[in-house]
C-alpha cells in the first residue's frame, strides 16, 4: 500500500479546512472499504482523514417529532444495539446486523460511506 498522511480531526469544520488543504485526500469512517481499495490499488491518495473522532458523526438521536438522527460514521453495532432504532426503524436495524461479521459491524457501516459508495450490497 502506498504511504500517505493520516489527520483524525475533532470537529466538523477542522475536518472541512484538511479538506479544503488537501484536495485529494480520502474520507476513513471504519476503513473496511477504504482500505482495502487503497492497498489493492483501486484508489490512491497520500491523505486520509479519520471522521470517527468527531462527535455529531459519531451521533444517534431519536425524537418522535424529528425523527431519526444518525451520525454518518455511526458503525453497524451501535444501529441495530440501539433500542430506539429497534423499535422505530426495524428494517434499518436488521439490515445493520447483516452486514459482514462481528468485527465488520465494530467499524463499519457508517451510514454515509455506505451510500458515498454505493455498494449494492447488504
Ligand atoms: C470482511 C468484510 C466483509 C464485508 N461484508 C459486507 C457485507 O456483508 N455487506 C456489505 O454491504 N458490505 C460488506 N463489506 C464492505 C464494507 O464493510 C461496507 O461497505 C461498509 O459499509 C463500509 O463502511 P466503512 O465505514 O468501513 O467505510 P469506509 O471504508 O471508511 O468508506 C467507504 C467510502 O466512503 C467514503 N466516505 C466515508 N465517510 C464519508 C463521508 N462522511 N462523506 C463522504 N464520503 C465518505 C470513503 O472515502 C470511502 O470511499 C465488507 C467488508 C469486509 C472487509
Amino acid at each position: 500500500m502506498k504511504w500517505f498522511d493520516y489527520a483524525a480531526p475533532r470537529s466538523v469544520s477542522e475536518a472541512a479546512g484538511l479538506l479544503a488543504s488537501h484536495p485529494g485526500a480520502r474520507l476513513l469512517a471504519g476503513g473496511t472499504d477504504l482500505l482495502v481499495q487503497l492497498r489493492a490499488g483501486r484508489k490512491e491518495t497520500d491523505y486520509v482523514v479519520d471522521l470517527k473522532r468527531i462527535p455529531e458523526l459519531n451521533a444517534i438521536d431519536y425524537d418522535p417529532q424529528r425523527g431519526l438522527t444518525l451520525g454518518a460514521a455511526v458503525p453497524c453495532y451501535r444501529i441495530y444495539g440501539d433500542s430506539a432504532v429497534s423499535r422505530n426503524y426495524p428494517a434499518l436495524a436488521e439490515v445493520a446486523a447483516l452486514i459482514g461479521g462481528t468485527q465488520i459491524q465494530g467499524r463499519a457501516w457508517k451510514w454515509f460511506s455506505k451510500t458515498a459508495r454505493s455498494a449494492p450490497r447488504a
